[in-house]
């Protein structure tokens, strides 16, 4: 079976040779053997990610102030191990990228409250504190990941650049230990909150504009 990544690159103004990407799974689990629904929508996990990534699409676009270039991916693959982005990994000069925002989840109001999300690997590199920063004097708060004992840094397409070096992290607002309908067919978008996802897509926005305007350069993340 072939497999596909979708990607559009925005090129950059003055620093087209640094990259930041911005990214989201469009896969899920596919058909259930047996019952009335089989089909797993995955629209929290991760439709609510890709609409993200095609709204900052439009919005980086319509900005015209990326100084660096933005490549935008859809990957494919992320449940069945990370397919999609282990190959993207193999076929990059992880050097010249940046950042890397990955967005899984963002349709259920996050533990934390409303316009809150959390970020995985918040220690690892100093991208979340530039995202604290940039978010600073509006109502939107990001938090490190509440859930560190499930190694959620390690468990989506973000890892696969993270192990280059790249300061590559996942936002999210999963109530992960409260979200009946995670891997389920139920997860369908009538279960989203569709102002959480508006109000976190604003957030990752304004949150990452000083990196990819090219006047912040989050740190390595080291072995
Ligand atoms: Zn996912």
């Amino acid at each position: 079976m072939d497999l596909f990544n979708i990607i559009g690159v925005l090129e950059g103004r003055s620093k087209k040779d640094e990259y930041v990407v911005v990214s989201a799974h469009y896969d899920h689990l596919g058909l259930k053997s047996s019952g009335s629904d089989k089909i797993y929508n995955g629209a929290d996990d991760d439709a609510s990610g890709v609409s993200a990534v095609l709204a900052l699409a439009e919005y980086f676009k319509a900005k015209g102030t990326n100084e660096r270039t933005i490549v935008f991916v859809t990957f494919t693959g992320e449940e069945a191990g990370m397919l999609g982005s282990t190959y993207f990994g193999t076929q990059i000069d992880a050097s010249n990228y940046v950042a890397g925002i990955n967005i899984e989840m963002i349709g259920k109001e996050s533990k934390f409250g409303s316009k809150t999300a959390w970020l995985t690997g918040f220690d690892r590199s100093d991208f979340g504190k530039i995202i604290q920063k940039n978010l600073e004097g509006t109502a939107y708060k990001l938090y490190p990941d509440p859930y560190t004992g499930y190694n959620l840094f390690f468990r989506s397409d973000n890892a696969s650049m993270a192990k280059l070096g790249i300061p590559a992290h996942t936002f999210s607002t999963g109530p992960l230990d409260n979200d009946k309908h995670y891997h389920k067919v139920s997860d369908e978008a009538e279960t989203l909150n569709v102002t959480t996802i508006t109000e976190t897509i604003k957030a990752i926005a304004k949150g990452t504009e000083s990196i990819i305007r090219g006047v912040d350069t989050p740190s390595r993340i080291k072995d």
